[in-house]
């Protein structure tokens, strides 16, 4: 018997992938968003923030594919512009730390955000 696992699709490269693997994606709250109104798209970590997520691979070209062909937006049911900058930083920073020996430095850092 297979173990039926949870699958995602990354809304970057569009492939399939056990949600373990995957980084959620959620829009911060109109409150918690830039004065100008802009949505705002933050990595969901702990993959519990409430209502509706989109699911990414800690890769680069993801992020990059997903934004160039607007799929935060769709995924995420919001249109026109949205500030993806936290979600592309956060990426940077996780590849990076997997690219070398990982002692621990780089863990910490996200939790300061509300
Ligand atoms: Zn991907």
């Amino acid at each position: 018997m297979v173990k039926a696992q949870s699958v995602r699709t990354c809304i970057g490269c569009r492939r399939r992938a056990p949600r373990q693997s995957l980084l959620r994606v959620v829009i911060k709250t109109a409150e918690a968003g830039r004065p100008d109104g802009m949505p705002v798209i933050v990595p969901d970590r702990p993959r519990s923030a409430e209502g509706r997520g989109a699911w990414l691979h800690f890769d680069e070209r993801c992020v990059d594919q997903a934004r160039r062909r607007s799929a935060f937006g769709r995924a995420l049911k919001t249109s026109g512009q949205v500030d993806i900058g936290a979600v592309e930083s956060f990426v940077k920073d996780e590849s990076f730390a997997k690219g070398r020996d990982t002692n621990g430095t780089s863990a910490s850092r996200m939790s300061n955000e509300q």
